[in-house]
């Protein structure tokens, strides 16, 4: 019988009664093993007023009962590591190391959650005039949505709910409808951890539940992780209706290999961040830009390592790389391959074609190296999302570094160099929010906060760290007088208030 994943509304699961459902698929045997149910617009609104309950005494919770919550949902999540790694590996189609490290990811900002009451402490100004006191403190917004995608179905949902939920709100998410399941599992355990019914709530679906969610009068902010036109438009939406709205969107991230670099280091952090997850991640370097006379060693060393990556079924331990999420993405990856050499490209790799023995439904692809790549080409103007890597030429740093700045996106970067005083001018010369030296994947740490520039991100908040506290509260002064005992009132003032 095929699996079927649900809603979880107030607590406990609830079934899809709109007889709509979606396919999931084994990524590594091309076969649907699960249903998953589409929430309608009355779905969404019961989801949405289970929140809103749960918030009127979920706001007033105190700090110590929200975060030993949180503690023990940390522990429950360090103890299903294995089995979450397994359900996204079964959905996604990722190695289950990868898996591994993407919920190690996650309860990174459970920790940071743990941490709350120290974001959250506010700030106290002691006689700003006599017997005045101004405190500044931040308070929850209500009910807050998370839109999320489907490349990473446990790590992005944990950059949005636990910080929203220790600050106090509550919280709904809709998780990618391609790999669901990992969705509930989180639920189920933060039910487990005591949370109260109703703060936590997950509705599947596509376009019909996110369109309500941006849409509806009691969802108060919208934290969104996709591709760019669906950021675009969330954005647009979610502000529309007066919403806060953070929308992080997809990316092209540029990796610049200066002539000084270490480029058997350079190498193998191009093949490690440009294939693994098959590329389909956010930050993936998907560009190198080899500088100076470089090019021809460096594409060897990358072709050479490249060349001995094992690809296979993601429950398989000696896979390196995976399958893609889909038929229709992969067949889509395979066209810009395809195209490549017309519009100029030198194929160095050709990854189309590729099966796996025992596995021929699998959504496979190999790896692809593209060398030349004119900045006209399509392989080098959209986000593939795929395991294909274009390298460009650039005769100086500074006609590297314009490259890089030409791009409508700016999510990462990364150096390749051994000179600090050319990686101190890139860091503040390059246009992209987050930077790497000698780093290719600069995903910041939990107590930093995560988010691109330009295309990759619209809004002003980027994504958990400080940001994340900031983007679920909103900041209260209160400035109080209490006259001494002794005191008789000062009576009437017209003029308007003067310290002193
Ligand atoms: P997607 O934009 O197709 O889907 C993301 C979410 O939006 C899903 O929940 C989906 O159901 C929903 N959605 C899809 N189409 C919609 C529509 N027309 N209207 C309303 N909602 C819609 O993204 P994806 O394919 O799941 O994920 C891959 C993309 O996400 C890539 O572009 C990748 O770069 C990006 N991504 C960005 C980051 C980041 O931090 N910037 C992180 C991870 C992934």
């Amino acid at each position: 019988m095929t699996k079927i994943v649900n809603h979880w509304i107030g607590g406990k699961t609830v079934e899809g009664a709109s007889g709509t459902y979606g396919p999931v698929t084994n990524p590594a045997t091309g076969e649907v093993t699960t249903k998953v149910a589409f929430a309608t617009v009355d779905e969404v609104d019961a989801a949405v007023a289970a929140a809103k309950e749960a918030f009127t005494t979920w706001r007033h919770s105190s700090l110590a009962q929200r975060t030993s919550i949180l503690f023990r949902f940390r522990a429950l999540l360090d103890a299903h590591r294995e089995e979450l790694a397994e359900l996204i590996t079964a959905e996604h189609g990722k190695v289950h190391s990868d898996a591994l490290g993407e919920v190690a990811r996650g309860l990174e900002i459970v920790d940071l959650a743990c941490g709350i009451p120290v974001q959250l402490k506010g700030e106290l100004s002691t006689q700003v005039a006599t017997r005045v006191d101004v405190a500044a403190i931040r308070q929850p917004l209500g009910v807050v949505a998370g839109i999320t995608p489907f490349n990473f179905p446990a790590m992005v949902p944990m950059w949005m709910f636990p910080i929203a939920i220790a600050c106090g709100n509550t919280f709904v998410l809709k998780p990618s409808e391609k790999d669901p399941s990992a969705s509930l599992k989180l639920a189920e355990l933060l039910a487990e951890a005591g949370l109260p019914d109703g703060v936590f709530n997950v509705v599947q679906g596509d376009k019909v539940a996110v369109d309500r969610l941006l849409e509806h009068p009691d969802v108060a902010a919208v934290s969104f992780v996709g591709s760019t036109p669906i950021a675009r438009h969330i954005h647009a939406t979610a502000s529309a209706h007066g919403k806060r709205v953070q929308a992080l969107g997809g990316a092209k991230n540029h990796m610049l290999v200066l002539p000084d670099a270490d480029l058997e280091a350079a190498a193998d952090a191009a093949v490690s961040a440009a294939y693994g997850s098959a590329g389909e991640r956010c930050m993936a370097i998907s560009a190198v830009v080899a500088v100076g006379s470089i090019g021809d060693e460096l594409v060897a060393k990358i072709r050479e390592r490249a060349e001995k990556v094992k690809i296979g079924p993601g429950d398989d331990p000696s896979s390196e790389m995976g399958p893609l999420i889909t038929a229709e993405h992969r067949d889509k990856v395979a066209s810009y391959v395809k195209g490549a050499a017309d519009e100029g490209c030198e194929v160095v790799l050709d990854g189309t074609g590729f099966t796996v023995e025992g596995y021929e439904n699998g959504h496979w692809i190999g790896l692809s190296l593209l060398d030349r790549v004119p900045t006209t080409a399509k392989a080098y103007r959209d986000e593939i999302f795929g395991p294909v890597l274009c390298v460009l030429r650039a005769e100086t740093y500074e006609e590297g570094v314009a490259l890089i700045n030409a791009s409508p996106f700016g999510n990462g970067t990364a150096i390749f160099t051994r000179d600090g005083g050319a990686a101190r001018r890139f860091q503040l010369e390059v246009e992209a929010g987050m930077v790497g030296v000698n780093v290719p994947i600069p995903v910041p740490v939990g107590y930093h906060s995560f988010g691109g520039w330009k295309d990759s991100l619209f809004g002003d908040h980027h994504i958990y760290g400080n940001d994340g506290t900031h983007f679920y509260t909103r900041g209260k002064v209160i400035t109080s007088r209490w006259p001494d005992p002794s005191e008789t009132p000062a009576g009437v003032d017209l003029g308007f208030p003067r310290n002193h």
